[in-house]
């Protein structure tokens, strides 16, 4: 999932162009953005449209491509068939979230306004504490039009319908005014079938197996609202080139219940040689966990490899993913039956990362890492720190070693931000070790450790109130405190290469003790000591905002922008 994922990563996706586990976030720029937007609503038309024209720059415009040459005949005729699909899935968002996409459209006052509309999926701003843009447009209905603007906790309370709850239902207002519980397949039947139809054909022409049965089944779970056959078809994928994330999947458009799903579509396609990597790193896991830095008590577990995980080049983004902040990683499926049968798919898409990489992360570092160290901030190292925090997930222990359960129910609400924590801690453990045993040896490790730091700047950017922030901040502090990095008279941080190890070990057994205890109080003070933003850090960060790094990427995508006309 992009935001709701599964629940390790779930927290992550928070904030603002977070890169791991996930994005879909949506941080907000801070006050002095809003109180200038306001400003600028207030005045007359051309100065809103000034203001709009402002928020749009600070979208990044960024090509969808890959390396088409790798794809067999038959799978580049599956390409339109599957951004034809994708087309729907941004349609029905349109309709979860706003209403009539044509019809605010064709209101607009001028293509910025138009722009901005279509960035945030309606009058909005997602990034922005989903403020709204437009004038005389009041709040965002917290439950979208999943449900009616006007009904009642009580209501809804009292509806007696079993499916009111489900993933795939919405609750809708009859003529008499009471409610009624309609399935996707129903309220949306014109576009899911003509989406059906489109998988089926694109199956027709898949020549690996575990695909057309995927898209077979995806295309009847459209008619059907029964998603788990095909979810759990996904899950089986093998050896396929191609893949597709479509369909009604996270349920944070719903802000109201998290009940409901929204539409939304990946068209993919594999990074073998990645995956293939990865796949094997996951074997080593096993090794790895005997040697993490932390009495034997903290990791006799057998590490978790239930989880796949792949890397992949995205071409298409359509609806919930689509919106506001671009999601780079995305863990699914959601649901837990599934996920106990057959774990998780983790999929890292590459291609979004380089573009994030490119255009946030690089500018940020030319302000903020040493000028003797920025060409030791690289794109691969960057990659590898992202896919290994994401494979360190399933290093460590999952039920605490003192009677309390599972670790995540002894820490409660403190729990995700550890879990980040280690996995970022594990994650630089994993590159240490695979390139001392020769299984990595891309890049070098002064790379991984600068990267890392500059990785730190940009996911608290825009604040460190979600999980992966205040990992983040517990890094960044521990690691000061460690003398693991410097900050210079100019305001720029520099690693220190022979502390860095060090705190690395540091940290690690700090992270694992604390889960192993399950000790709730003390993790608790841990993280209100260690997960803030110390003032001067605050400083550093704020010379950010008047530099015009993007706040995010949008995305020229479809046939033309991959040099394929269209048919
Ligand atoms: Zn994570």
């Amino acid at each position: 999932m992009k935001k709701r994922f599964t629940n390790i990563c779930l927290a992550l996706m928070l904030a603002g162009s977070l890169w791991s586990c996930g994005g879909g976030t949506k941080a907000t720029e801070g006050s002095e953005k809003q109180d200038s937007t306001q400003t600028t609503t207030d005045n007359t038309n051309n100065n809103e449209a000034t203001g709009i024209a402002a928020m749009v720059k600070e979208y990044k415009k960024v090509k969808l491509t890959t390396d088409l040459s790798q794809l067999s005949d038959k799978e580049k005729q599956m390409l339109p068939l599957m951004i034809e699909a994708a087309k729907i899935m941004d349609e029905l968002f349109w309709m979860q979230s706003y209403g009539d996409k044509n019809a605010i459209l064709g209101k607009a006052k001028d293509e910025a306004t138009k722009q901005y509309l279509t960035i945030n999926y309606g009058p909005w701003d997602r990034l922005n504490g989903n403020k709204p843009f437009i004038e005389g447009i009041g709040e965002k209905p917290k439950g979208a039009q999943f449900y009616p603007a006007d009904m009642t906790k009580e209501e809804y309370d009292k509806l007696d319908n079993k499916d009111k709850g489900s993933l795939y239902t919405i609750i809708r207002r009859k003529e008499d005014k009471s409610l009624e519980v309609v399935p996707y397949s129903v309220v949306y039947k014109e576009k899911l079938t003509k989406a059906a139809e489109l998988l089926k054909k694109a199956a027709e022409l898949a020549e690996n197996e575990s695909l057309k049965k995927y898209l077979n089944l995806r295309a009847e779970a459209f008619l059907n609202d029964q998603y788990k056959a095909s979810d759990m078809a996904w899950m089986d994928l093998k050896d396929n080139g191609l893949d597709l994330i479509i369909g009604p999947i996270e349920n944070y458009e719903d802000a109201l219940y998290n009940a409901k799903a929204a539409f939304e579509a990946y068209v993919l396609v594999k990074d073998k040689a990645w995956s293939e990597k990865l796949a094997r790193y996951a074997k080593l896991l096993p090794d790895l966990q005997k040697g993490i830095p932390v009495e034997d008590k903290y990791k006799k577990e057998k590490p978790g490899s239930n989880s796949q995980l792949a890397a992949l080049d995205v071409i298409y983004y359509a609806g919930d993913c689509n919106s506001g902040s671009k999601t780079i990683a995305v863990n699914l499926p959601n649901d837990e039956s599934i996920q106990l049968e057959k774990g998780t798919r983790r999929s890292q898409l590459k291609n979004t990362m380089r573009a994030k990489f490119d255009h946030i992360l690089l500018p940020i570092s030319k302000m903020l890492i040493a000028e003797d160290q920025r060409a030791n901030v690289t794109f691969d190292a960057f990659f590898q720190n992202v896919m290994f925090h994401e494979v360190a997930h399933g290093l460590g222990i999952k039920n605490t070693i003192t009677g309390k359960g599972t670790v995540r129910k002894a820490l409660g609400n403190t729990y995700s931000a550890i879990e980040e924590g280690k996995a970022d801690i594990l994650g630089l453990y994993m590159v240490t070790k695979l390139r001392e045993m020769k299984e990595l040896a891309e890049g070098k490790l002064n790379d991984n450790y600068v990267s890392f730091l500059a990785s730190i700047f940009r996911s608290v950017r825009f604040g460190a109130t979600s999980s992966h922030g205040k990992a983040n901040m517990v890094c960044f502090n521990f690691f000061k405190k460690m003398g693991a990095f410097t900050r210079g008279e100019d305001g720029t941080y520099k690693v220190n290469f022979e502390k860095f190890p060090e705190a690395v070990k540091g940290l690690t057994n700090k992270l694992l003790t604390l889960q192993g205890d399950g000790d709730y109080e003390a993790t608790k003070k841990f993280l209100d000591e260690m997960g803030v933003v110390p003032a001067e850090l605050q400083k550093d960060l704020n010379s950010l905002k008047s530099a015009g790094i993007p706040k995010d990427l949008i995305f020229e995508q479809g046939l033309e922008a991959l040099g394929l006309t269209a048919q």
